[in-house]
């Protein structure tokens, strides 16, 4: 960088710091202090490469924790719709993202802002904005040197400066319009920034990209669908996986996007994706003649510097019922039956727990965690592949079926959290159902929701059978799951409230429910306290500054206007607005919930 850029850039962010009245003395942010972790700080989306969104810690406790209260609140203004963003920390600022792709870096003392930056993301596909399936909603950020990187739902990859909030650079990730976008969150590895994309309702191919962390500069993409044969390959794993195709899927596009998890192992230096559902969702549309359909509903792993394929684990062949694996996925070292395994750990929407060896793809073992499961009765512990209930396909010669789990999935975008002491993950989960049919008139039209599957009545019109009962409670659970035996060890009732877990040293897991944040015994699953946030959440994290540690989350706003997805004008926003909250040991008291409680849930993918 020339120096007179350089010092440009330094002059401009302390006048900003000075403006705001903080001193930022700030850290860059290198490859060693992602491997570390810090304790005290929240770097990464999953607190650390594993994903284990587990903070060591320790001074909120099991013994305190009926003494946390309210540090301070931040209102996050314009964001009507949901908040899924993990917030990042680092030198006493929190970095996090709002809904429209927003941006913005908080005083972790105060909850006073220090920057915002909206990207002016045109909202209606009709004036050029991006095709939105679930929300205009963002998982958070990467940090690396001194920027955070953010994907926008236009496409573009995008790095600002962590002192000032400007743009340093920016690249489009995506085909200007097709309907791609991306809310998840980037991850950094080895100094390449990395991102997928959403879509596949709309019909798109899936790709994950890397780029150079410094310049923006594309350094390798990994497909997760064929496209046409007639253009080549990009890969031999193109070539293998176009072999479990049919028909001419690449006119959707075949889906597979990768919108939300990944995990890095840097001893094999392995970046691991999960790839989403087929594009169009019936099988006898996107490939008649049927097959697996690879890479759709798998994990993935590829070399973090050549996005060259390792190995691959499908967790449903076939898709059928848009059974995306890109749910949260973590890395955990366990002794199963008396061997050191090195695994990878997920809980998709098609409702099975799965353990798989993260360095070679060997399958360990799966198992039910929704109390919902009908597409399979189990997964074959030899071969790894479902056993599939031979009534829950459907083609155009079928009026249809219901299926559990629905669309929706058993468990969604929610992240997961690991306890090593007591050898936990805990995860929000649900049941549901769905009426699975083909859609007879089924033409894919850009642009268009192109499932070919109708929603509503479906193709069996007036004939479609009675909604099967439910055996799980409606309202979702959270589970505390054993990944060694691979079974339930507690669980509790969230009642709706939607949002991701903290687990922490305090022998603490914080979860959502009853528009409440819970702390329980990480062992137990005793409830330690309750505080009362109106709305459903993102993920808390945990962080420590000046010998006081922090529990920080994204809470929804709630009331009238809020249902609409982000898509209301500001006069349309929520009663009670949308705010970063932050807990203390001793803080002011949380409010008591007016009756009768208002909620929102915030079941919908990326
Ligand atoms: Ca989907």
């Amino acid at each position: 960088m020339p120096n007179t850029l350089a010092r440009m850039r330094w002059c401009l962010a302390v006048a900003m710091g000075l403006a705001a009245g903080v001193v930022l003395a700030q850290q860059p942010v290198d490859r060693d202090a992602l491997l570390d972790s810090p304790n005290a700080e929240w770097l990464t989306y999953g607190g650390d490469y594993a994903e284990t969104h587990y903070s060591p810690l320790d001074q909120i406790n099991d013994s305190n924790v009926e003494r946390l209260g309210l540090a301070w609140e931040w209102e996050i203004a314009g964001t009507a719709g949901n908040l899924e963003s993990t917030p990042l920390v680092r030198d006493g600022v929190i970095y996090a993202t709002g809904t429209w792709s927003n941006v913005f870096a908080i005083d972790a003392r105060t909850g006073e802002q220090i920057w915002r930056w909206d990207p002016g993301i045109v909202r209606s596909r009709a004036d050029g904005g991006p095709s939105v399936c679930c929300g205009p909603v963002n998982r958070g950020l990467a940090m690396y040197g001194d920027k955070v990187f953010a994907g926008l739902l236009d496409g573009r990859l995008v790095a600002l400066n962590r002192a000032t909030g400007l743009v340093d650079w920016a690249v489009q990730t995506t085909p200007l319009g097709l309907d791609y976008s991306i809310t998840g969150a980037p991850r950094v590895v080895n100094d390449k920034v990395v991102i997928g994309n959403s879509g596949a309702e709309f019909g798109v191919r899936g790709y994950v990209t890397a780029y150079d962390a410094e310049t923006g500069e594309q350094l390798w993409r990994f497909h997760t669908v064929p496209g046409n044969p007639a253009d080549g390959f990009e890969s031999e794993a193109m070539e293998r996986a176009a072999e479990t195709w049919s028909g001419e899927w690449w006119i959707v596009g075949g889906g597979g996007t990768v919108w939300d998890g990944y995990a890095f192992d840097p001893e094999e230096n392995l970046l691991y994706i999960g790839t989403g559902n087929g594009s169009p969702w019936s099988r006898a549309i996107r490939s008649p003649e049927g097959g697996d359909n690879l890479y759709l509903s798998s994990i993935v792993a590829v070399d973090a510097d050549t996005g060259e394929m390792r190995w691959y684990y499908q967790t449903t062949p076939g898709d059928d019922w848009d059974y995306t694996a890109v749910q949260p996925l973590m890395l955990l070292d366990l002794e199963i039956d008396g061997r050191e395994r090195q695994v990878i750990v997920k809980a998709p929407k098609n409702g099975f727990f799965y353990v798989i060896d993260r360095t070679s793809g060997a399958f360990i073992s799966a198992q039910p965690f929704s109390d919902d499961v009908t597409w399979a009765t189990g997964i074959d512990q030899e071969t790894g592949r479902p056993i599939e209930n031979p009534d829950a396909r459907y083609d155009a010669e079928s009026t249809g079926v219901w299926v559990s789990p629905g669309p929706g999935g058993a468990h969604n975008w929610h992240p997961m959290s690991y306890n090593p002491d007591t050898g936990l993950v805990y995860f929000p989960a649900g049941s549901s159902n769905f009426f699975y049919s083909v859609d007879a008139e089924f033409e894919y039209e850009p642009g268009g929701f192109n499932t070919g599957v109708p929603f509503g009545r479906g193709a069996a019109g007036d004939d479609r059978p009675p909604r099967p009962e439910l055996r799980g409670p409606r309202g979702g659970v959270v589970l505390a799951w054993d990944p060694v035996t691979n079974s339930e060890v507690w669980r509790v009732e969230r009642n709706g409230t939607s949002g991701g877990t903290l687990s922490t040293a305090g022998n603490l897991v914080f979860r959502p429910g009853d528009s409440r944040i819970w702390a329980h015994d990480a062992g137990t699953g005793e409830a330690l306290w309750s505080g009362y946030l109106g709305s459903s959440f993102a993920t808390p994290v945990a962080y420590e500054l000046d010998g006081r540690q922090y529990i920080v989350v994204e809470v929804n706003g709630s009331g009238p206007g809020f249902g609409r997805g982000g898509f209301g004008g500001e006069e349309d926003g929520p009663m009670v607005p949308a705010r970063m909250v932050a807990l203390v040991l001793d803080g002011e008291p949380l409010p008591d919930p007016p009756p009768p409680a208002d909620d929102e849930d915030s079941g919908g993918d990326g």
